[in-house]
């Protein structure tokens, strides 16, 4: 089965993935809530009636750890946040009609039902598992409140992902040599009965389902390649006390909470019954959406796809709801070539750019049209100036201006001629490609649209010259630009709906631009209108040399005030640094000596095609060339990375990730995986003593 194209006559809803609410927003947060909002515009202007939805995820280990690290109940810490993401989101235009929180009545109730559907007909069963326990604190250490390393891929990890390695959520009891992340004890494994969701069992409607899916490509990808390696059953309980209860009562003096990854996409749903309580069933039926025939589509980031391609159409599927139509994953961002770090302050916060006097369009243009939404693209202060000093200002700015400011001096308005055909058929070419743009989720290529239109208005009136022509001759011409610019404006909307509502206003046009749909670009706009004003402000290139230089001072001293404070893992802000403890527990040479760590230099390096991280290395070893798979891809530019000299531990278990085989180590420092090298030339193969 295929879907209909955009627009159909069922109901739709834009979720976005949930803001975990534990720490401010920064820039890169912004892109999938940017991206959200943008593709529900764009629907909205084919005339798709779409909700636009989502929520703070209130629950799971990252807030309990932070709550008592901070001394503060989990509750309150949230809540905190919470109120912080429903102000900050609407100051970028993100426009959600509904914005929940998963700790709310609304989402209990349905968690609720739905958990008890899949009790129902037979999909959970319990099982003995091993938990990791701090036997000094005696406390049990779910999720986040261990950390250790990988059984897949040997990266450090913490206790539900791989974060730093190969990506994959990992299973209660996963987790080698775990250690507590509140108090640095080693931890042991204890068995605890807890309750699971046989996901293994629904793998043959989760292929089904993946035929089906919309969206990027890598939505539908990586999933297949998990359920070709064969799915695990999904433990849905943890020993923790902040969550919902597991329903009924026997759970409950057990301590078991809801794992958060339960109820967090169950908000989607809760959301959009908000929704409808609070503008009513006529004007948007909830159920209707999720539980007859709604279009449900998710926008996401790429690190919680399998959340969203596995475990969730898993459970609407029992639970009797509808699946997902679509599912738009973003791609990594950066900022100025390398990773944002929030611990090291170095980030552009929400906060921070508006404060700079910035208008959120050009931030909500850039982030747009700088990728693919799937790619992975980079911020620089750099970059954002040349787009919107190129696109915004010399393109779009420039010719609305200058086709506006001549029909007002010649004609104080619109003039009385005909639209010419050369025209109209444009305009409803860059309709026809903003339509393709929305039905293939590419809300970039609905943008580019409307930009090529004015690049073509710009070249049409140079073209006509009609500052050469008397009134009579001129008015063709000029008629035909206004007509562009007002197509310029309905098209924008989406991306840039505040620049769109001043060109609006400007033409004198009725109502509003976030209210009419595409037809509106091929109506004659009004005969009068005012003298216009410019719709973009040229970005200096001095500004951008002292926003890259706030940025480094501020990172500087971070990583200055860190260092002075190394032996205290939390930072001024409360933020912690993730330094792990050092271990206590001492080895002898021997133990050292069988660690065969050699020199090496890479000769090739291949990003893994299927893999959002893993590069496919040859280190030449001086006795022979190996064949890493190495979890970097995000962290290095893979084109430089031939000639590095590295140091292999050449006598590490092999592991097949990807089809490829691991023969051998990288050994590389912290979160963003700096590659030890050495200092001199020592010659490869050297043995490390
Ligand atoms: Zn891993």
């Amino acid at each position: 089965m295929s879907h209909d194209e955009f627009p159909t006559d069922n109901p739709a809803v834009v979720t976005c993935g949930l803001p975990y609410a534990n720490g401010d927003l920064h820039i890169g947060h912004l892109r999938t809530y940017v991206g959200g909002d943008v593709l529900t515009r764009a629907l909205e202007k084919l005339g798709q009636e779409t909700a636009f939805v989502s929520g703070s995820d209130m629950h799971g280990t990252p807030i309990a750890v932070q709550a008592i690290e901070d001394d503060i109940d989990p509750e309150a810490f949230a809540l905190e946040y919470h109120q912080q993401y429903e102000e900050t989101f609407p100051r970028f235009s993100v426009d959600f009609d509904n914005y929940g929180h998963t700790h709310q009545e609304t989402n209990r109730e349905l968690t609720h039902e739905i958990v008890e559907a899949l009790e129902a007909e037979g999909y959970v069963d319990e099982q003995q598992i091993k938990v990791a326990w701090d036997p000094e604190d005696d406390q049990p250490l779910p999720d986040r409140y261990v950390v250790g390393t990988c059984p897949y891929c040997g990266e450090q990890a913490r206790g539900d992902e791989c974060d730093e390695g190969c990506g994959r959520h990992l299973e209660p009891g996963e987790i080698e040599d775990p250690v507590s992340k509140i108090s640095g004890n080693p931890a042991e494994y204890r068995e605890r009965t807890h309750k699971f969701f046989k996901v293994s069992e629904l793998a043959d409607y989760l292929s089904g389902f993946l035929d089906r899916l919309e969206g990027t490509p890598n939505a539908q990808n990586q999933p297949r390649q998990w359920i070709e390696e064969g799915l695990q059953d999904w433990c849905i309980t943890r020993d923790l006390d902040w969550g919902f209860d597991y329903p009924g009562d026997e759970a409950e003096s057990e301590d078991l909470v809801l794992y958060v990854w339960v109820d967090a996409p169950i908000e989607y749903i809760a959301s959009t019954k908000q929704y409808t309580e609070r503008v009513g069933p006529d004007t948007y039926d909830w159920a209707e959406t999720w539980k007859e025939s709604g279009e449900i589509v998710h926008v996401i980031g790429r690190d919680i796809i399998q959340h969203h391609t596995i475990f969730w159409p898993a459970m609407l599927q029992v639970a009797e709801y509808n699946e997902p139509r679509a599912v738009v994953a973003s791609g990594f961002m950066s900022l100025d070539g390398d990773a944002f770090s929030t611990s090291r302050n170095r980030a552009i916060w929400a906060e921070e750019y508006l404060d700079e006097g910035f208008h959120p369009d050009l931030l909500r243009y850039y982030l747009t049209t700088v990728g693919g939404f799937q790619d992975d693209i980079d911020f620089s202060w750099d970059r954002f100036r040349e787009r919107v000093n190129g696109e915004l200002v010399g393109t779009v700015g420039n010719f609305a201006y200058r086709s506006l400011l001549f029909a007002y001096r010649n004609f104080e308005g619109t003039p009385d001629v005909e639209l010419s055909t050369e025209v109209e058929d444009r305009i409803a070419d860059a309709i026809a490609d903003f339509e393709a743009g929305v039905n293939d989720y590419s809300i970039r290529k609905a943008t580019q649209a409307a930009v090529e239109l004015a690049t073509f208005g710009n070249e049409y009136i140079q073209r006509h010259e009609p500052w050469n022509l008397d009134d009579e001759a001129a008015a063709p011409v000029i008629r035909d630009c206004v007509q562009i610019a007002k197509a310029v404006a309905v098209l924008m909307q989406p991306t840039t709906p505040e620049t769109a509502r001043r060109l609006w206003d400007q033409l004198d046009e009725d109502g509003s631009v976030a209210e009419v749909t595409l037809d509106a670009a091929l109506e004659a706009p009004p005969v009068a209108f005012g003298e216009p004003t410019e719709l973009f402000e040229k970005i200096p290139a001095e500004r951008v040399a002292d926003l890259n230089e706030k940025l480094e001072q501020r990172v500087q001293a971070t990583t200055a005030d860190a260092e002075t404070e190394s032996d205290d893992t939390a930072g001024d802000d409360g933020t912690v640094m993730d330094l792990e403890p050092l271990a206590e527990e001492r080895i002898d040479f021997d133990d050292f000596q069988a660690l065969d760590i050699r020199v090496g230099q890479i000769v090739e390096a291949e990003p893994i095609e299927d893999s959002d991280d893993l590069v496919r290395l040859d280190v030449d070893i001086g006795l022979e060339t190996r064949q890493v798979v190495a979890g970097i891809k995000q962290l290095h530019d893979v084109e430089t990375l031939p000639e590095t000299r590295v140091v292999l531990l050449a006598n590490m278990e092999k592991a097949e990730l990807f089809g490829y085989e691991s023969n051998g180590m990288v050994l590389a420092a912290g979160e963003e995986a700096d590659l030890l090298t050495t200092q001199a030339d020592a010659p490869l193969g050297s043995k490390i003593r």
